[in-house]
């Protein structure tokens, strides 16, 4: 059974302490949700497979590393595309794939609307990335469709969860690590995590 990891690291921890403050305004807002999110893929990536190598320095030769699995970014539109860019410098040779996916208000449930991933799986390791992990209904349903398509490792990043949305992510997927800044108090009857940031995508997009 995979792990849920929360972050101890006080740079987290004090960025996180700033964008969680209403007065910080969408521009710094965004630097925020990128350099948190580069910092828990950092955490998160910590047993990445190497295959090892050799290297030709200016003074001679050198063993060395080169990672042997391809990585997939997947963000849950549309909160998680803040935390593709700098996850993505971090790891240019990643692939970012899009999922998207809405709530029937009927039937609460997920539909998917938007998904271009190819026949044959082309990543080893995915990072589903968003920064609010809420009910984990997009998060399950997105995890659901990368499972079904051949990804065999997958890991959640995000930053903040409420205890409903980490507990329904860690039931229906417990292979799948989460990685995340902070668990906050609860859900509120809006679905808002509690004491939260307020809307991540508002927050980012300015809207
Ligand atoms: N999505 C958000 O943007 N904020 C929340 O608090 C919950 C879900």
């Amino acid at each position: 059974m995979a792990e849920v990891h929360i972050s101890r690291h006080p740079l987290v921890l004090h960025k996180l302490t700033i964008l969680r403050n209403k007065e910080t305004e969408s521009k710094k807002f965004r630097e925020l949700i990128r350099e948190i999110s580069i910092l828990l893929a950092y955490e998160a990536t910590a047993d990445l497979r190497l295959e090892p190598t050799h290297v030709t320095t200016p003074l001679g030769e050198a063993d060395g590393d080169n990672l042997q699995e391809n990585i997939g970014l997947v963000p849950i539109l549309r909160s998680g595309l803040g935390m593709v860019e700098g996850i993505w410098e971090m790891m240019p040779s990643a692939e970012v794939w899009h999922i998207g996916l809405y709530r029937d208000e009927n039937t609460l449930q997920p539909v998917e609307y938007y998904n271009k991933l190819p026949v044959i799986p082309t990543v080893q390791v995915c990072l589903v990335l968003d920064p609010m992990l809420a009910t984990g209904g997009s998060a399950v349903a997105t995890i659901n469709i990368l499972k079904q398509w051949g990804a065999n490792r997958i890991k959640f990043v995000g930053i903040l969860a409420a205890p409903e949305g980490v507990k329904t992510l860690h039931g229906a997927h417990p292979d799948v690590p989460i990685h995340l800044a902070a668990v906050d108090q609860r859900l509120n009857a809006l679905g808002y995590i509690i004491p939260g940031l307020g809307d991540a995508g508002d927050r980012q997009f300015g809207t």
